[in-house]
């Protein structure tokens, strides 16, 4: 089966193309500045090189057209026609409280995700423009959604309220949601595969460390706390966002500063974190490349980012009352060795002993880089988000009926 996996965002639309159950990826590649007088797409058929493209293309409908066109393209294509693709699958950021799981898309889950606006007003409403671009370009394709909330939808009360009045979770549903939930699912399991121990065995850490970075405590294979909250902001530092602060920071800068909701949100989620402190880059591999050069506020940034990772992996600890491994993953978790050996150099308390060379060699593969030892295995694994969605795609469509035995609609 063909499943085409699409990650829609306000002014871009990634997507791979995979086949399945093989889980082999036909074809990959994102459209950027949609809406914008040129935006660019590149697709990369799988072994070829890379093409790219300008042209207009103003909305998410137009841009996948084009992607569609790229992927049967005579040349550059993978499929003779469209109409091999079975399915679609959509990541979607927020699923709220009514998503624990993936779902086919239906009049009610796309009302249910429009419900969910307030709580993700950059994201859902992108998604939605996604699936709608579907159904005119594929109108007769399942479509399913994977939602980043749906593996924390586990955790308990004491874990996802607020210390604050809860009239606000009743009226407004102000609860930790948590995010990256695909991918720290896809991690845990492949942890315990790779361990070859049950995964209802294990007490698992998984840091998700990328632009966007999070941390989960995966006990027993289901999420029983992490550390973004009701949006992204809550949490580690990233690369341009602030983690956890004080909340009175924020009244108080908005007075002090004359800002406005706005402003102080453009300055916790955009202006904050690793790039605030550097005065640098949000990126980490500038900030080891000006720590190596002397920068003394790469260093700091560096060091503040490195102290409140591993005072998380303490706390996530004591909440599971035990860990049997740490995971590391994403751009910064899969490839900064000096980020683990620092973090995981102050967790000897906890029984970690990081093996230094095994730390420092690069592989695309999952692997572990702690000691015989060691108490608590370390491992680094690549994430896959894009399979995840896959992989649950084929399984919800597969388990539909087939068009001739669906029964048919009653008249209304
Ligand atoms: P996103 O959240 O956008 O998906 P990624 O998971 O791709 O982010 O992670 C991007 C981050 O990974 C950037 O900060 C980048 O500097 C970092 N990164 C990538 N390669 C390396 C490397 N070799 N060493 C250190 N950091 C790296």
């Amino acid at each position: 089966m063909k499943v085409l996996v699409i990650n829609a965002g306000s002014s871009s639309l990634k997507y791979r193309l995979f086949e399945m159950a093989e889980e082999r990826v036909l074809a990959a590649g994102k459209v950027e500045r949609i809406g914008m007088d040129t935006a660019i797409v590149s697709h990369e058929p799988a072994g070829s090189q890379e093409v790219r493209e300008v042209s207009e293309m103003l909305d998410h409908n137009a841009a996948l057209k084009k992607v569609l066109s790229l992927i049967v393209h005579n040349e550059h294509g993978v499929l003779r026609k469209v109409e091999e693709i079975e399915a679609v699958g959509h990541r979607v950021v927020h699923g709220g409280e009514s998503f624990r799981q993936s779902a086919l898309v239906t009049q009610e889950v796309k009302k249910e995700i429009k419900r969910l606006f307030d709580l993700a007003p950059l994201h859902n409403p992108a998604h939605l423009m996604g699936i709608a671009a579907v159904e005119a370009n594929l109108p007769h394709v399942p479509q399913t959604v994977v939602f980043d909330t749906a593996f924390h939808q586990t955790m308990q009360p004491h874990a996802y309220l607020y210390p604050i009045p809860l009239a606000l979770y009743k009226r407004h549903k102000v609860r930790k949601y948590g995010f990256h939930g695909t991918s720290h699912m896809f991690v845990s399991r492949r942890a315990a595969e790779f361990l070859g121990r049950p995964l209802k065995q294990l007490k698992l850490i998984t840091c998700h460390i990328g632009n966007g970075a999070s941390i989960a405590a995966v006990k027993y294979g289901e999420s029983v706390d992490t550390s973004m909250g009701l949006t992204p902001l809550e949490g580690l530092m990233m690369g341009t966002r602030s983690g956890d602060l004080d909340p009175a920071i924020v009244p108080f800068v908005m007075g002090k500063e004359d800002l406005t909701i706005n402003e102080v949100s453009a300055m916790l989620n955009k202006h904050s974190g690793l790039y605030a402190v550097s005065g640098l880059s949000s990126d980490m591999r500038e900030i080891e490349r000006a720590m190596e050069e002397g920068h003394r506020s790469a260093k700091l940034a560096f060091e503040m980012y490195e102290y409140r990772l591993r005072k998380y992996i303490g706390a996530y600890a004591a909440a599971m009352n035990g860990l049997d491994a740490l995971v590391f993953t994403a751009g910064i978790g899969e490839n900064s060795w000096l980020l683990r050996a620092g973090t995981c150099s102050n967790l000897s308390f906890l029984g970690v002993e990081l093996d230094a060379v095994l730390n420092m060699v690069r592989s695309g593969e999952a692997r572990k880089i702690s000691t015989p030892e060691s108490k608590v295995e370390v491992l680094v694994i690549p994430t896959n988000e894009e399979l995840v969605i896959a992989r649950e795609t084929y399984e919800l469509v597969r388990e539909q009926p087939h068009e001739a035995e669906r029964p048919v609609p009653a008249k209304s």
